[in-house]
């Protein structure tokens, strides 16, 4: 059944679908009238050949259907979903002569739409450590604007206003012609006094106009400011009234932008110019096997071969085609303690790269670690560098005078060897989110201070939960590391690290679902915002959420703030309740989803005939000192 959001989605597309056939096909599409015969049917695979967002399956689906209703279409993605190049998107059944004339406008439609989203996820993640909101304009598509913007919250951006009716937004036209910022407003409150109205500043001299306007106005925009001025202006508006930021946002400058502070970040490049994702269609004969069915059978075959001497070790968040085939499945905790008992001489771990470290790093000699694709990192471990952290840690010991009596250093697990080994160095140590508790009150116990990297908020959701205030945490900046007195004053120090996964669910997620499953539990990962825990029924680590829901009772409802591939598949493993993702556009860990049935395939295929590929190795130095702040994790576990 769909969702509202796909029936006003395809409400307003089906206009455009109909004058698109009329244009592409118009009498009959001649080619395949003549040389197919009308009784073949055949399979489409709609694949994508680029990295990026997909948006707009419902869209492609119904141009199809419009063209033949007996064609058979399955999603085989999400959209919202990031996709690596060779992914399959879609399979279309159906007479060829339908699938062929249906196929360049589908395709037209997914292109676009899919461009947008990926354009759109690529200025949201550059913000991502920040607390700025990706926000489209009306410069899109005439006629387009339904899809346009539907494809923006794909890609984790959100709305602006639709069109010219659903928000007073009075430019600097509209103050010149009405004689000043406060007669514009009162000119738009009383003829329309539920409308939310924004009001646009070139100056600071208009912006404490603005400011002074009462009731509060909804949102001010800075129009083409410096960034010295947007920080000027931040600091005048302290938190009053949200601030957006407009006019020539690039994908270079947008992270400067957002640093100044600003609440919002307006982006015509979204929608006026997105370069379109990359998408083919290609058809076979039915009775053709599908690929997968063949990846399956020769992993299924390398496992048998290899019997006790391979062991398949898969993150709770990987695909359902790969995590089948896991010998052992679970979380960061569990997958290392499983890796540090591990008899098995080869360790395929379906994961990403971090986690195989920590598996090359517990393991013995002669036991081999590989990956299927060894470029499957994680945004959140490369936040934070050796170098950053090392920075960090010198002017930690230059205002304390000794970081090493002082600080204790911990690094989440999702980070590299050489961050675990600089905790093995200096008498630190590991946590994952399941055990994070512990171990900060290990590391208090030790000494008086602690330096956490590299995401934000576990550290501060695990702070809070122990009982620190907000005034005695700090968040360290790259850019701009804080003053002396503002590190002496802190506990604890904070990296400015996040998950582009769970840093996209928002409080306004919270609300939304209260409101339209009344009653719902709201149960999410503490690697989401400080606002979003603080609203949430039950936060914990992955094993938490699993074992939460195991354990309630059928009928129970629950909106999940995590990796939505765990989330589908707690739906599937749970069908007496109702399990839903928290977030609007469920967010996917796309380099988790790099790991694929081919590349386990081949690594397999390969290890059958003696060939170690993508072995997972740590410098014996690095090893041995991420060993020791990894031994001190797991012997508090
Ligand atoms: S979900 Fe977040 S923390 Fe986990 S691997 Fe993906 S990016 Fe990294």
């Amino acid at each position: 059944m769909r969702d509202d959001a796909t029936e006003t989605l395809l409400t307003a597309a089906r206009p455009l679908i109909d004058l698109a056939l009329a244009e592409d096909i118009g009498r009959g599409d001649a080619t395949s009238r003549a040389a197919l015969d009308p009784k073949l049917e055949m399979c489409g695979r709609v694949v994508a050949k680029a990295p990026g967002v997909v948006a707009g399956l419902p869209v492609a689906e119904d141009v199809f259907l419009s063209v033949d209703p007996t064609v058979c279409f399955k999603p085989q993605v999400s959209d919202g979903q990031e996709v690596t190049p060779g992914e399959l998107l879609a399979l279309v059944t159906g007479p060829a002569a339908s699938l062929l004339a249906a196929e360049r406008t589908a395709l037209n439609f997914l292109q676009r739409m899919s461009g947008i989203a990926t354009l759109t996820r690529r200025f949201v993640d550059a913000v991502s450590t920040t607390g700025a909101t990706i926000l489209d304009t009306r410069k899109t598509v005439p006629g387009h604007r339904a899809l346009d913007k539907y494809a923006v919250r794909m890609g984790g951006g959100h709305n602006h206003r639709h069109s010219l009716f659903d928000m007073a937004l009075i430019k600097d036209n509209h103050v010149d012609a009405a004689g000043g910022i406060r007669p514009a407003v009162a000119r738009v409150r009383e003829r329309y006094p539920r409308l939310p109205v924004e009001v646009e500043v070139r100056d600071l001299a208009e912006l404490g106009q603005a400011l002074a306007v009462e009731p509060p106005l909804d949102r001010i925009l800075l129009d083409n400011m410096d960034l010295a001025t947007m920080r000027r202006a931040v600091a005048q508006a302290a938190g009053r009234v949200p601030l957006e930021a407009s006019g020539g946002v690039t994908l270079a400058g947008v992270a400067e932008i957002a640093a100044t502070g600003v609440d919002l970040i307006s982006v015509g490049a979204l929608t006026h110019s997105p370069p379109a994702l990359d998408i083919s269609m290609k058809v076979s004969h039915l009775h053709e096997p599908e690929p997968s069915e063949t990846h399956r059978a020769r992993v299924g075959r390398a496992k048998a071969r290899l019997g006790d001497r391979l062991i398949i070790l898969g993150h709770h968040y990987q695909r359902d085609e790969v995590i089948q085939f896991a010998d052992l499945r679970g979380d960061s905790l569990q997958l290392a303690r499983d890796a540090a008992r591990a008899e098995a001489e080869f360790i395929v771990f379906c994961g990403v790269h971090f986690m195989a470290e920590v598996a090359a790093i517990l393991t013995r000699p002669g036991q081999h670690v590989l990956i299927p694709d060894p470029t499957a990192g994680c945004y959140l471990a490369d936040t934070a560098t050796l170098e950053a952290v090392e920075a960090a840690w010198e002017r930690l010991a230059v205002v304390t005078g000794d970081a090493d009596a002082t600080y204790t250093p911990v690094t989440y697990v999702n980070s590299s060897a050489a961050l675990k080994a600089f905790c093995g160095r200096h008498g630190g140590v590991v946590c994952t989110s399941g055990n994070a508790p512990q171990v900060l009150r290990w590391a208090l116990d030790r000494r008086p201070r602690l330096f956490f990297f590299p995401d934000q908020h576990l550290g501060r959701n695990t702070a809070h939960a122990m009982g620190f205030s907000a005034e005695q945490m700090l968040l360290w900046s790259v850019a701009r590391p804080p003053d002396p007195d503002r590190i002496r004053a802190a506990d604890i120090i904070l990296w400015r690290g996040a998950c582009n996964v769970h840093q996209r669910f928002r409080p306004a997620d919270v609300g939304r679902v209260r409101q339209q499953h009344p009653g719902i539990r709201v149960i999410v990962h503490p690697e989401c915002p400080r606002g979003v825990v603080e609203l949430a029924d039950d936060v914990g680590s992955t094993a938490h959420i699993i074992n939460r829901i195991a354990a309630a009772e059928p009928g129970a409802r629950w909106a999940v703030g995590t990796e939505s591939r765990l989330v589908h598949r707690l739906q599937d493993q749970h069908p007496e309740q109702r399990i839903i993702s928290l977030a609007a556009v469920p967010p996917f860990c796309a380099t988790m989803g790099q790991i694929t049935l081919q590349n386990l395939a081949f690594l397999l295929d390969r290890l059958l005939v003696g060939e170690l590929v993508n072995e997972v190795r740590v410098e014996a130095e690095t090893a041995r000192w991420a060993r020791l702040a990894l031994d001190r994790m797991l012997a508090l576990a």
